[in-house]
């Protein structure tokens, strides 16, 4: 097993940051998409455009940026029904989750995408998910995947890694991390070529990218948005004469 990694990679702003953080640090990077009947295959098409613009953007990440993977997850869609596979509104459900929530699905996405890792000999499975700014899935959450990342080495006979670099950061933070990791230009990318909207809009170029503006996926991209610009602002003004 070699030191690479496979990363989850959707298309949207999170599993975007995810790829470049894993080009900064491994030699080989392979990335998955799943197709499970969403709505919207608008972040599935963004992501052969955002793989190229980042090996545009350094040569060493061209170098590194290896194949990439798409595996139809459509019986998915077969057990549940939820607002992301079906034509459904958007809203909160009884129990407190959107009604985005696929159960389960993170459990899912990791168990396939760890037996592409054990095919392909990648040590590292890089996935965006988040504690901070979540949305209450439980499946995002850090405990659920460090007994995941048990349960898929005691199961495979492996020594896998489960990197979760956007866990204790907000979306604000998110922000941040990808201008470290590319600079002003990556943050450029991440706006003009990531999706997050929920409803697969594109028609409408804000700030933060293009969306609707208003369903919860916008709205936490959006605020992040605006709280990295305003802190960048603010230590601007700090490090002024
Ligand atoms: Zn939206």
């Amino acid at each position: 097993m070699t030191g690479g990694a496979l990363v989850l990679f959707s298309g949207g702003q999170d599993s975007t940051t995810c790829l470049a953080w894993a080009l900064q640090r491994f030699e080989r990077v392979e990335t998955v998409g799943f197709e499970y009947g969403q709505r919207h295959r608008i972040e599935l098409d963004c992501r052969e455009r955002l793989r190229e613009s980042l090996g545009a953007l350094n040569p060493i990440w061209a170098q590194r940026l290896s194949d990439e993977h798409t595996i139809d997850l459509g019986v998915l869609g077969e057990v549940s029904e939820t607002a992301l596979t079906r034509d459904m509104a958007i809203e909160v459900a009884d129990s407190g989750l959107p009604n985005t929530f696929v159960p389960g699905r993170n459990l899912i996405f990791l168990t396939f995408a760890a037996a592409l890792a054990y095919r392909r000999g990648l040590k590292h499975i890089v996935g965006g998910m988040c504690e901070t700014d979540y949305s209450g899935y439980p499946d995002c959450r850090d405990d659920t995947l460090k007994a995941l990342q048990v349960a898929l080495n005691l199961g495979m006979e492996r020594r896998f890694v489960l990197e979760t670099p956007l866990m204790w950061i907000d979306k604000a933070a998110t922000w941040q991390l990808a201008e470290e990791l590319g600079g002003r230009d990556l943050v450029e990318l991440i706006i003009q070529g990531s999706h997050t909207c929920y409803r697969g809009e594109r028609g409408q170029r804000h700030s933060w990218g293009f969306g609707c503006g208003d369903c919860p996926a916008c709205e936490l991209r959006a605020d992040g948005y605006r709280r990295f610009r305003a802190e960048a602002a603010d230590s601007e003004l700090e490090i002024a004469p």
